[in-house]
């Protein structure tokens, strides 16, 4: 999210001129913090591999126990 530093608060994408300066007061924005967010939030198909890896090993687990014990 963009911010504008002089006006102290975050600006909507749409008041931000294309060349990046504030609508109302005409000095320059600068990202706002949400970068660092999404670089540290984990992506939700992390997830959906972990889970599938996981289903996978498990039944190769049981499988393989099947296998040992018949
Ligand atoms: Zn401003």
């Amino acid at each position: 999210m963009p911010w504008c530093v002089s006006c102290d608060k975050y600006l909507s994408p749409n008041s931000v001129s294309v060349v990046g300066t504030c609508s109302s007061c005409g000095n320059r924005v600068i990202e706002g913090d949400d970068k660092e967010v999404k670089s540290q939030k984990i992506p939700w198909h992390f997830w959906v591999f972990v889970s599938a890896a996981m289903i996978y090993l498990g039944w190769r687990l049981v499988e393989g126990l099947w296998v040992l014990f018949t």
